[in-house]
């Protein structure tokens, strides 16, 4: 019986710690914690939204460029044709006649390196007319690193483009190579090639891709007709590694991709990621305390309005309150529910002879004794003065007469005083809801008048109601 008495102390006093200090700090916690899941929620969305921003705008420079490239290729490439058409109606051309055609079609062309006609793959003619020693006379078919294109080229009837190579001139290139074929009868036999090459440094300055973007970084490689992918001729190789945008530009034989990967910017609006996570966990920080210290208040103002500064038990008003919705459910369900009013003998003589200090003890000592001799669920209070009243929901007057009896038996201990011991009693008066005793005040009064009667039979007994 102790034991449970105990235990059940132990949880209410669980109970009203929990209420009380740890509820307001479990508002601020999750409050923290709804603060910082929902800040970290928009600096994300907020950075998302940047990083579709940002390659939104990638892709419209690799279409931009890739387009760019693409014309200057074109029209680089139309010259050939244009040449192509010349020396066919032309068979026999001479060094004039080559340097005349080529200054009018390339003399306005600034990224053709040169120009070359190869009767029977043996370089003979160049415009410009630079480096001529080392190239004229060049047998193509004899260069290790295009023998394999030069045939190709002859074999498939059709331009092909080489490169980017380190060019016998000096710097790179990529060579477009043109087969040219003399049509005797029914027979087509190879002539020999004119060749381009285009200064492709140039065309990417011309272009703009070699400006630097602080968004991405850009790379090409180049893939053959069956998208076998090649060298890559600009730019890292590391860019092909991660997830990469990619625009296409068309070349003789396949085609180049130009691609682009995002580099990293950990920064949305200018500033850093690492800061706004940071400043968001800071905030939700303080955010979490303001509301925990909030709270805390808020409960503590609460506390004090419902209760008893000197025992902590409930206020006379908020007992009236919770007993008043206790009665109407009792009422409701017809269940028993009675009331203890207490009040302890002769307590004017501790104030008298050991002083108030010693009275507000006894009275706080009172309040915990009687406070232990409860069910959860059973409510004291202070009435005044010296004066408790205890609801207890669920008992008849039986089970309030035996819990008023624990009680008395209880209070009627010995607290020293100053150095002596003084016996403590109180009488009780109890009454249980019924007819006559059907509300808060009845309830009251006849637990009241109950305790007037115990004191007139000579104090430390219990009355109910049903005795008088
Ligand atoms: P009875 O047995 O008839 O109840 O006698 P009693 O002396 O207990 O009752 P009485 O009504 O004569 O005296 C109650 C005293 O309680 C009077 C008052 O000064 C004292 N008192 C009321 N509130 C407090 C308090 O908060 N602290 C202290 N120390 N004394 C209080
Ligand atoms: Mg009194
Ligand atoms: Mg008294």
């Amino acid at each position: 019986m102790y034991i449970h008495r105990n235990l059940q102390w132990c949880v209410q006093s669980m109970r009203k710690f929990t209420l009380r200090f740890c509820l307001p700090w479990l508002v601020g916690l999750i409050v923290t914690a709804c603060a910082f899941v929902t800040t970290g929620w928009l600096v994300k969305l907020d950075h998302n939204i940047h990083d579709q921003q940002d390659k939104a705008q990638v892709e419209a420079r690799i279409n931009y460029l890739t387009s760019r490239i693409q014309l200057a290729l074109d029209d680089n490439l139309i010259i050939i044709e244009a040449l192509e058409s010349l020396l066919l109606l032309q068979n026999d051309i001479d060094e004039n006649d080559f340097q005349v055609l080529a200054t009018r079609f390339l003399s306005t062309r600034t990224t053709i390196r040169q120009a070359q006609l190869a009767p029977d793959a043996i370089v003979k003619y160049i415009y410009p007319i630079i480096d001529g020693n080392k190239v004229i006379g060049l047998n193509l078919r004899k260069i290790p690193e295009q023998r394999e294109v030069v045939e190709r080229s002859i074999a498939m009837k059709e331009m092909i483009m080489a490169g980017p190579l380190d060019l016998i001139q000096g710097g790179r290139g990529v060579i477009a190579r043109q087969p040219l074929y003399n049509r005797e009868d029914t027979e087509t036999k190879f002539w020999g090639f004119i060749t381009l090459i285009i200064d492709l440094d140039r065309i990417f300055k011309e272009t703009g891709l070699a400006l630097s973007d602080e968004l991405a970084t850009y790379a090409i490689r180049g893939s053959d007709a069956k998208g076998k992918q090649g060298d890559v001729f600009f730019g890292s190789t590391s860019v092909f590694e991660d997830e990469y945008l990619s625009g296409f530009i068309e070349v003789p034989g396949g085609f180049w991709q130009l691609s682009a990967r995002l580099d990293n910017d950990e920064h949305v609006h200018g500033v850093p990621m690492s800061y706004l996570t940071g400043w968001a966990t800071l905030g939700s920080l303080i955010l979490g305390l303001l509301s925990g210290f909030t709270c805390s208040l808020l409960n503590k103002t609460y506390q004090r309005s419902i209760s008893d500064p000197l025992t902590s038990l409930f206020n006379r008003q908020h007992f009236r309150e919770l007993a008043d919705t206790e009665i109407h459910r009792a009422q409701r369900y017809q269940l028993p529910l009675s009331i203890i009013m207490i009040d302890l003998d002769f307590f004017k003589q501790i104030n008298d002879n050991y002083g108030h200090q010693a009275g507000d003890y006894v009275l706080q000592k009172s309040a915990k004794i009687i406070e232990s001799m409860l069910r959860v669920g059973d409510i004291a209070a202070r009435y005044g003065g010296e004066e408790f009243i205890v609801l207890l929901p669920h008992s008849d007057e039986a089970d309030a007469q035996a819990c008023a009896e624990r009680i008395r038996k209880a209070l009627n201990t010995k607290v020293k005083l100053r150095g002596s011991y003084h016996a403590l009693s109180a009488s009780l008066g109890c009454a249980t809801l019924d007819s006559s005793y059907a509300n808060y005040d009845q309830l009251v009064s006849g637990a009241d008048d109950a305790l007037f009667l115990a004191k007139d039979r000579g104090r430390n007994i219990v009355i109910t109601a049903k005795q008088l």
